[in-house]
């Protein structure tokens, strides 16, 4: 009782007090195999470095978790543990900071390790580097001083990815080594770099995996790579609590984990920043420079630096023999990685990539083992090579880092692109973008004057005299953060010529491609908020406070009803309405009222019908949410529907129902965390195994999220007949590129859209009729596509007719023209399709002018399908309003 009440606190509590009596938590004696690996004294243990002299005062692996290194794999707790003690043991050199919780409640922890006269004036330090990074305050003779006197930033993170387990293990040890070994080599470092190690940025991932590790091992390790031990459970380690990939999403900080990291990077702005990964197990070990292609605003210096690490460590690896490989793999492009963000920032990132036993051991193709132990003495090593390399280059990475960011405030007083404005005009999402960029170190000002500015609108790429209102969000390039600034804004970041071209060739000969990720992610597309890039222009502009002042909502008690216009604030805004009971309306068109124009989705609560407490919740909900509310006195239109009319409909409470886990994909997860996180709004989760089991009558909106449905699967045509008859009776099925994939197979009849297929021409002699085949057109790695919006329809409220989108994968289904349903978005011409971002020309071909979004009535139910996931990576909230429409109308039409 007593370990589960320390273990608890130590979950649930933010502030951890650390205590040394959360070391009896730890039982682990009886399952740590010590025989796996190489065991000390063979040549190639090096855990820890032959020649440390290691002070006996600072605890080591066996001390707190009674395994040695390398011998086991931590739990977040263990982790916890182990930076504690040695906080303890070595308290004036270093300081342990708890910088946020996970969805699950585990702490976010990083240990600052530094020499006992830098821990002493380690504000002043970070204040330095503060100042450093803003060169428009900073003069060069300041930035010299800096350079001179204060330690470089050293921020080594593991584990991002929580299956990826060896990292986490060898952060322990390097912080261990920094701390215990007494050579005046090690210590001397110290004086030179502040080292923050944060050994796990996944801890809701890694016990997903450390959990079902234990669950599965036995006496004996097993090396087999199917074994079950390796195999995990579905959906694996690498994703946190909403199966999100975290190390693609530092720009959008759509999980609470990334947020919280890249505040606390905010903190520190490190020169280097290390993210230390793992892959398949028949690999060897990466690390930088990097593969093609390269992010454009990456500076031909940053390259340099890449290169000169990487040889540095490759002298290391070299030593002991370590296989490794650069340049090959792992791009530099996505501003999302763990790499590419912090150098758009002006440091350094560095990915490293070990690879995985997962687990123990395990057996390679080559017929060798590797074990976890190989993993953690490999990136022991990377970090004691990093750290030599930092502490000897400190003053120059201090120089470069400040000369990185001075280039950021040039690249906007000299280049083309000089300034951003956000208009307030359209969706209502101008502020959460500003928002955002805020969150990512980027000053957003306010415009005190309306400008008459040449500029170029991002979404359409048009150039025009615009005239820009006072209020709007205006944002300069010129700023330390602003190569990151323009990376995120454009509407497109080139993607260098030969890469393409080798990517084209490969193409044509049926190679698979290397794109790693998307190519294409612009903001201002993603929020769908108008933006003008100008060159340079005279502005009035003073700094935003992004704090957001909710004062009293400013209305008067309504005698008819309240008016919210459908703005996404309107639409959080509705589900607590719902989950409070009260009875809220929505019109399907547009209507005038005491001489103003309310657009089709605007919500209606109306004082009849609902209980004498409306005024108090109404105005709650003004304070709580982003949401213009209009009370009105009467309910006589000036001109369009009638409150009382057949087109503003009672918005009936979504009971809502998402499969989940298997067969379907990360997509459920992050379905759920627009529920959960947006919205606020309860959802029943149902694994796809368990669909059989469910009374659908108790739901009126049902969720396939992106799968592989199949009749071997438990969807079958018996699953489709059942979900049809529960659609005629009312509900809404709501289906996304798998789930619309599978609705749209013709066996299930759901959809009446068919899925397009690409005509290849096979090779050699054959038959007439066996010279062609149908496949699937090639995947579209990610990139924005024009299309145009239906505006009749209750799924589209909010949207304009034009409309750039994101979609990737292969789906695409054959127009709605010749069929029954509907288009809601259809992407447009093939002359102007492509938005942003690269697309086969193949599939273009097949793209041009099918729908992304369908809608088919049957019955008095709805279906809703999408072509691909509108909720991937949280990363597209112009997308998710159509998803949001689908989900909280359907039950109301
Ligand atoms: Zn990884």
């Amino acid at each position: 009782m007593l370990h589960l009440c320390l273990v608890m606190s130590l979950f649930l509590v933010g502030q951890i007090a650390w205590t040394g009596n959360l070391k009896s938590a730890i039982q682990t004696d009886a399952t740590s195999p010590s025989d796996i690996g190489n065991k000390p004294g063979d040549e190639l243990w090096l855990l820890p470095l032959p020649g440390v002299d290691a002070d006996p005062a600072i605890p080591d692996s066996k001390t707190v978790l009674r395994y040695d290194w390398g011998q086991d794999i931590s739990s977040h707790l263990q982790i916890s543990i182990f930076l504690e003690s040695l906080a303890q043991a070595a308290p004036d050199r270093t300081r342990l900071v708890n910088y946020g919780l996970t969805y699950e409640g585990r702490t976010l922890n990083y240990l600052v390790i530094s020499s006992p006269e830098n821990i002493a004036r380690l504000d002043e330090i970070q204040a330095n580097i503060q100042k450093l990074s803003d060169p428009r305050t900073c003069d060069q003779a300041s930035a010299d001083e800096i350079a001179k006197s204060n330690p470089a930033i050293v921020w080594l993170a593991y584990c991002v990815h929580g299956n990826e387990i060896s990292p986490s293990d060898s952060a322990l040890l390097t912080a261990w080594h920094l701390l215990a070994d007494r050579r005046e080599e090690t210590q001397n470092r110290l004086k030179d770099l502040v080292v923050i190690i944060d050994p796990l940025q996944n801890p809701d991932g890694r016990d997903r995996f450390v959990n079902v590790f234990r669950e599965t091992r036995g006496l004996f390790g097993q090396s087999n790579p199917n074994a079950n031990e390796h195999t995990e459970r579905w959906p694996g380690g690498r994703f946190n609590h909403y199966w999100f990939d975290m190390n693609r999403d530092w720009f959008r900080h759509s999980q609470r984990e990334v947020r919280a990291k890249v505040a606390a990077f905010l903190d520190w702005y490190p020169q280097i920043y290390v993210d230390s990964h793992e892959m398949g197990a028949n690999s060897n070990y990466y690390f930088s420079p990097p593969a093609d292609p390269k992010n454009p605003y990456l500076l031909p210096t940053q390259h340099d630096w890449f290169s000169r690490m990487g040889m540095h460590q490759a002298k290391w690896f070299d030593q002991y023999g370590f296989g490794y490989v650069t340049r090959e793999m792992f791009d530099a492009f996505y501003p999302g990685y763990g790499s590419e963000w912090p150098t758009l920032q002006g440091g350094l990132g560095i990915l490293w990539e070990q690879a995985s036993a997962r687990g123990l051991v395990v057996d390679r193709d080559d017929e060798t083992q590797l074990t976890y132990h190989d993993g953690v003495r490999h990136n022991y090593i990377s970090g004691l090579a990093t750290i030599e390399f930092a502490a000897a280059n400190r003053e120059r990475l201090l120089r470069d880092f400040y000369h990185s960011r001075l280039r950021s405030v040039e690249l906007g007083s000299e280049g083309p692109v000089r300034h951003y404005f956000l208009l307030n005009d359209g969706p209502g999402r101008a502020a959460e973008l500003a928002r955002l960029l805020v969150r990512n170190g980027i000053e957003v000002r306010t415009l005190e004057e309306a400008v008459l500015a040449a500029g170029t609108n991002i979404a359409s790429g048009t150039e025009s005299e615009t005239r820009i209102p006072a209020g709007s969000f205006h944002v300069p390039v010129a700023q330390g953060a602003g190569r990151l600034l323009r990376s995120l804004m454009d509407q497109n970041v080139e993607m260098d010529e030969k890469f393409l071209r080798r990517q084209l060739e490969r193409n044509e000969l049926g190679l698979a491609d290397e794109i790693y990720d998307v190519t294409a992610w612009s903001l201002p597309l993603s929020f769908d908020v108008p933006c003008i890039q100008t060159g340079e222009i005279e502005v009035k502009s003073t700094v935003w406070d992004p704090v957001v002042t909710t004062g009293e909502p400013d209305f008067a008690a309504a005698k008819v009803a309240y008016l919210i216009p459908g703005s996404d604030g309107a639409m959080q805004a509705l589900s607590w309405l719902i989950q409070k009971g009260v009875r809220t309306h929505v019109s399907d068109e547009s209507f005038r009222i005491n001489d103003r124009d309310y657009e089709r989705g605007t919500l209606i609560v109306k004082v009849s019908g609902n209980g004498p407490d409306l005024e108090a919740v109404v105005r709650e909900a003004g304070r709580k949410f982003p949401v213009s509310i209009v009370p009105v006195d009467t309910a006589y239109v000036q001109q369009g529907v009638h409150m009382g009319g057949p087109d503003v409909h009672w918005v009936k409470p979504p009971k809502v129902l998402l499969v989940v886990n298997e067969p379907t994909s990360e997509s459920c997860g992050h379905t759920w965390h627009l529920f959960d996180e947006k919205l606020a709004y309860p959802t029943t989760r149902v694994k796809g195994e368990d669909f059989s089991r469910v009374r659908l009558a108790d739901f009126n909106t049902v969720i396939l999220p992106d799968g592989s449905y199949s009749a071997n699967n438990g969807f079958g045509k018996a699953r489709a007949d059942e979900l049809r008859a529960w659609v005629e009776q009312g509900g809404t099925l709501v289906t996304m590129r798998g789930g619309t994939a599978w609705a749209a197979d013709p066996e299930n009849g759901l959809l009446k859209n068919l899925v397009v297929k690409r005509k290849v021409e096979l090779p050699g002699e054959r038959k007439e009729e066996d010279k062609t085949e149908m496949v699937r057109p090639d995947n579209v790695p990610g990139a924005f596509f024009r299309t145009s919006v239906f505006q009749k329809h209750w799924v589209t409220f909010g949207y304009r007719p034009e409309l750039d989108i994101f979609y990737s994968g292969s789906l695409i289904i054959s127009p709605t023209g010749e069929t029954e349903g509907r288009s809601l978005v259809s992407f447009a011409a093939k002359d102007k399709l492509l938005a942003s971002g690269f697309c086969w020309a193949t599939s273009q071909d097949l793209m041009a002018e099918t729908p992304y979004a369908v809608y088919r009535g049957i019955g008095d139910g709805h279906l809703v399908s999408f072509t691909d996931d509108p909720n991937f990576r949280a990363m597209y909230p112009a997308l998710q309003r159509l998803f949001i429409n689908a989900v909280m109308f359907g039950a109301a039409h």
